[in-house]
């Protein structure tokens, strides 16, 4: 059957609906495309930084250890040296030339001394004769008293200096043993915790990036940045020492050491030594970059999207204008100018559609034919404009006749006129027919040709019930068999088919 072209455009085009719901789901999936960049991108930033404060906390473990163990050789060789009696016999200047000849010097080194099992000072490497002083009361010195079956080595608490301006520094120290075992005192050394401050400064940690070094209990020995506060503090509570219980090295991402800004950490034991290195760089300036980048992106996808969105927009206002336009010349294309009613185009496809619903539903469908009586004389005799306003008044009536939604008045061509009554029997069809001749009869135009002495019509009217075997051409004929019928009858009346169409119900001719 043939589809009406301007319908067919318009299932065609898609609906502002359909578009835009396409046009949210396309955003949809670019937004996601981009959240998994940025998580992408996210997740490589994290990992390399991760990288970067491990490599940090290496550098400064295998530096710290490289001197402290270079240290405590010099430790060790002065140990070995206070255990020569010959060496020992030797006078005060000269020993101890003899004694510190091996040591290390190095920046960050401090002054080397022998202390007797009373903690006095019986060598200095930094003069002779010795400086008067007893460390009896320092911790390291009752450490290495009291703890005989320790391997002799031993990292001080952080202290300020007595001999040396008050500087930060630890003491490390080797224990002496008499040939029994018992203590004989211990040869310490200073190491400046400055010095050691001063590289934890240079390393790339960001702006708010933190540095530390601990003993393995978790005093604080020293830490980059501005004060000296946490010099001594007990950290052994923060959350480093959780993760560096078990494991030698590792990550991890936390809050502060003690609280305080988010920060990604690597961490490190330094050699052999009870001492544990930190590096930690502040999330916020690892992400800062990558917020920057992120930003960037969804702003492009902001412009991209507002960009779509009013493409889109645009785009459905001219498709709705469109579609109003076309319908509007749908309308008109469909219309008799001169009538007001469907022309013959819009009657075939009315005709069309209703035969399809009424075959669906099993419901009887009515046509009536109605032609004007001696036309052609009334042109002749009062002239086409006159004729038109006639077929005008005519088409007039029949408009105000028919009046249920589903009905479809049309001008057939010249001065025959068709209506359709969708599910209308024979009685109901016949009854519109009737009103339908009586109102025009009742406008009393004159027709001086006519033996009615006015403008009259005939009615052919037919009805059928729609089947297979059926077309809604023989309803066509039918009707114009009965116009037929109801002309040779005398003209100006209602003629009913002859024909049985439905099953039941005996056609019967009726006339006015
Ligand atoms: P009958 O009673 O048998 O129907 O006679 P009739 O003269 O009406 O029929 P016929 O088919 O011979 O003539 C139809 C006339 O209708 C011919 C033409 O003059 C007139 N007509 C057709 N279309 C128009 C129109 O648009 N305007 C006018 N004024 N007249 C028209
Ligand atoms: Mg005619
Ligand atoms: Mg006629």
């Amino acid at each position: 059957m043939p589809k009406l072209p301007w319908l067919a455009k318009t299932i065609g085009q898609p609906s502002p609906l359909v578009i835009w719901t396409a046009t949210a789901v396309g955003l949809l999936i670019q937004l996601m495309v981009f959240a998994v960049i940025a998580l992408d991108s996210y997740q490589a930033t994290v990992k390399s930084s991760f990288e970067t404060t491990e490599s940090i906390a290496r550098l400064i473990e295998q530096d710290i250890a490289r001197n402290i163990e270079l240290y405590d050789l010099s430790l060790q060789a002065v140990a070995e040296s206070v255990q020569d009696s010959e060496l020992m016999a030797l006078p005060s200047r000269v020993r101890q030339i003899a004694v510190f000849d091996r040591t290390t010097t190095a920046p960050g080194l401090g002054a080397m001394v022998v202390l007797d099992k009373d903690g006095s000072i019986v060598l200095d490497s930094v003069q002779s004769p010795v400086r008067p002083g007893n460390f009896a009361d320092r911790e390291y010195f009752k450490f290495q008293r009291d703890t005989p079956n320790a391997n002799g080595f031993y990292i001080s608490r952080p202290f300020e200096a007595r001999l040396q301006q008050k500087a930060w520094s630890v003491s490390i120290s080797r224990r002496l043993n008499k040939p029994d075992g018992g203590f004989n005192g211990i040869v310490s050394g200073t190491l400046k915790l400055d010095f050691i401050k001063q590289r934890l400064e240079t390393l790339a940690l960001g702006r708010n990036g933190i540095a530390t070094l601990f003993r393995a209990d978790g005093v604080v020995l020293v830490q980059n940045g501005s004060g000296t506060e946490n010099i001594g503090a007990d950290w052994s509570k923060a959350a480093l020492f959780k993760h560096a219980k078990d494991e030698s090295s590792g990550t991890y991402a936390g809050a502060g050491l003690m609280g305080g800004m988010p920060r990604l950490y690597a961490y490190r034991r330094v050699g052999d030594l009870p001492l544990l290195v930190s590096a930690g760089i502040a999330r916020a300036d690892v992400l800062a970059p990558w917020w920057l980048k992120i930003e960037l992106l969804f702003a492009v996808f902001a412009v991209m999207a507002a960009s779509v969105i009013l493409l889109v927009a645009m785009f459905n206002r001219e498709l709705r204008r469109r579609i109003v336009a076309e319908k509007g010349q749908a309308v008109l294309a469909r219309q008799d100018k001169l009538s007001q009613l469907s022309n013959r185009l819009g009657f075939d496809e009315a005709l069309a559609q209703a035969w399809r619903r009424a075959a669906r539903e099993r419901q009887p469908l009515s046509l009536l034919m109605i032609d004007v009586d001696h036309f052609k004389q009334f042109n002749d005799r009062y002239g086409h404009p006159d004729g038109d306003r006639v077929l005008m008044a005519i088409g007039g009536a029949i408009g105000g006749a028919v009046r249920r939604p589903g009905d479809v008045a049309a001008r057939y061509g010249g001065e025959e006129f068709a209506v359709l009554l969708p599910n209308t029997g024979t009685d109901g069809a016949t009854r519109v027919a009737e009103t339908i001749r009586r109102q025009v009869a009742a406008m009393a135009i004159i027709h001086d040709i006519s033996s009615y002495r006015i403008v009259t019509l005939s009615v052919g009217v037919a009805t059928v019930v729609p089947a297979m075997n059926l077309s809604a051409q023989a309803l066509v004929a039918d009707a114009d068999r009965a116009l037929y019928a109801a002309k040779s009858g005398g003209r100006n009346r209602v003629c009913m088919d002859a024909v049985a169409r439905i099953p039941g119900q005996n056609p019967e001719l009726l006339s006015a």
